[in-house]
Parts: structure tokens; sequence; C-alpha cells
């Protein structure tokens, strides 16, 4: 049984480390290929939906050390958001869990919204 007693020590380090498990709400984020993780917000000012890219190897940054205790999630996102249609800047702090699932968000200017919100065309 050599392949469970190497394994063993890497499951215990990674049970250790586990912050508790906060469930996140899928919807509102999409992976996309190994790296890609796409969520979606709403200018307040112009009502534009707007999809934002993310790089999950550096733009999504873990919750530890002196961040752990700041948020919700073991993961979470800040980013500035100008969409085409007006200046108004977004500023969002997103929250995701392990899977990247939206555990908390705080949107300025703007509101996060689902994929599915996302491809609900407007009517003009
Ligand atoms: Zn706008």
């Amino acid at each position: 049984m050599g392949f469970l007693e190497r394994l063993l020590p890497n499951l215990l380090v990674s049970f250790l480390r586990r912050k508790n498990q906060t469930k996140g709400t899928q919807g509102y984020t999409k992976l996309d290929g190994p790296s890609g993780l796409w969520f979606y917000v709403q200018c307040d000012r112009c009502g534009e939906k707007i999809a934002v890219r993310l790089r999950t190897t550096s733009e999504v940054q873990r919750r530890e050390g002196p961040d752990a205790d700041l948020g919700p999630g073991q993961h979470f996102v800040t980013k500035t958001i100008v969409g085409s249609r007006c200046y108004q800047r977004i500023e969002a702090t997103i929250d995701l869990d392990s899977r990247y699932n939206v555990v908390g968000s705080t949107v300025q200017n703007g509101r996060l919204i689902t994929h599915k919100e996302y491809e609900e065309k407007d009517e003009h």
C-alpha cells in the first residue's frame, strides 16, 4: 500500500488547512478551462451587463494568513470593471468557495448577476 502511505500525509495536511467550509451559490461564476473564471455584473448607471474573465492563477487570491479571517470564502477577488456604455467604475469584491462559487460579494456602482441573467438579452 505504498500509494496510500504517500497519499495520507497530503490528505492530512489539506484537512488541517481546510477552513470552515462555506458553501457558495452556484450560477454566479462559470469556469473556463483550467484557469479561467467568468463572473457577471450589471452597471447601476446604464444597466449594461458585463462579463468579466479572471485568471484563477493570478487574479483569484487565496484567503490565508492575515487575510484568512477577513471574509467568508476560501478565495477572493477584487476587480475594477468599466463597461463600454459609460465610464462608471464598478468596484467588485467577491468571496468564493473552494469550487469558485460565490459566498459573498460587495459591488459598488453595480450588482452581481448570474450567468443566466447575463444571457437574457436586454430589450433594446
Ligand atoms: Zn454603465
